[in-house]
């Protein structure tokens, strides 16, 4: 069996954003400025994220038998990305999110998950680093991990959005990647420590990383940057995290190359287009020592 990098489970959407003036109201109906359309779902990102990275890369999802989901598939084929695992389901749409945007930034969001919903265990081809987020089911999440880890893989979930996380999924995990809002609603690093998480790195922005494991806490400041769409930024961080780890490196030196990677992602638009390649994210973390 082929053993890729990296292997990414979860979402594909495609973003549908409008623009206008001001939101509508309930009932009421505005003229809108402008509309696009753009690749997303963090399963997607990441795997971008880590093919750009350097990682030979599979990503398992599902989409439906639509314009969306051809879309999508072309746009992680063309990165390089293994798109055999990647369903297409006859009874239900590619995911989308709907996204209205006001002239002040003002957003208003409804994401349907559509054949995301439908992500089923069966089939995790073999990576030496696997990682999920939670837009598709946990028990799929959960399912996949323990495959992995039966096959040594390394686990890393980003538990985003955050949501309840069972302790089943917990003790499948090596290393947890919340956002600072996200280890608040999960209850803290120390709750992830006692469920037998390893290692928990926490993405602060522009204030950098947290990383820690039973034994220590270390602090990474984040690389100056412009940022002009901070959108994208933690699926840069966590796909390049994961390729770097397949690479053998130590976490904290996965971590300094996914600080590295997170940063200029926010100094581009969108969360597809913004990704970094390799050589412009090694260019960015050689500027600084690792930590150790
Ligand atoms: P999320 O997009 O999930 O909220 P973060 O905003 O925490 O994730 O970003 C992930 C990582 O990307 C951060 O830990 C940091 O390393 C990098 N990053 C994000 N925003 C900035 C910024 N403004 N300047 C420099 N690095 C950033």
């Amino acid at each position: 069996m082929r053993e890729f990098d990296v292997v990414v489970v979860g979402s594909l959407n495609l973003d549908l954003v409008a623009r206008t003036t001001r939101l509508p109201a309930p009932g009421e109906t505005v003229i809108g400025r402008s509309y696009a359309e753009f690749p997303g779902g963090k399963g997607l990102n990441q795997a971008v994220a880590a093919a750009r990275a350097g990682a030979g890369v599979a990503l398992v999802g599902a989409v439906g038998s639509d314009h969306a989901g051809d879309l999508l598939r072309d746009v992680a084929g063309d990165e390089g990305i293994d798109v055999s695992h990647l369903v297409t389901v006859a009874d239900e749409p590619t995911g989308r999110a709907i996204i209205s945007v006001d002239e002040d930034g003002e957003n208003s969001i409804i994401v349907v998950p559509g054949a995301n919903a439908c992500v089923a265990p069966a089939d995790i081809p073999a990576g030496h680093v696997v990682i999920a987020q939670l837009e598709i089911p946990v028990g799929t999440v959960t399912a996949a991990f323990r495959t992995a880890r039966r096959r040594g893989a390394i686990t890393v979930l980003n538990p985003a959005p955050a949501d309840e996380l069972t302790s089943e999924l917990l003790s499948a995990c090596d290393i947890v990647v919340p956002n600072e809002h996200e280890i608040e609603l999960l209850g803290g690093t120390d709750r992830l420590l006692g469920h037998g998480v390893s290692q928990i790195v926490v993405t602060r922005g522009g204030a950098g990383v947290d990383v820690i494991t039973r034994a220590s806490s270390l602090h990474l400041d984040a690389f100056p940057v412009e940022p002009v769409d901070t959108t994208g930024a933690g699926d840069a961080f966590c796909g390049a995290l994961a390729s770097r780890l397949a690479e053998g490196d130590t976490l904290l030196a996965a971590v300094h190359f996914a600080a590295a990677a997170g940063a200029l992602a926010t100094t581009k638009e969108g969360a597809v287009p913004s990704q970094a390649h390799r050589a412009d994210i090694e260019a960015l973390a050689v500027t600084r020592p690792i930590a150790r």
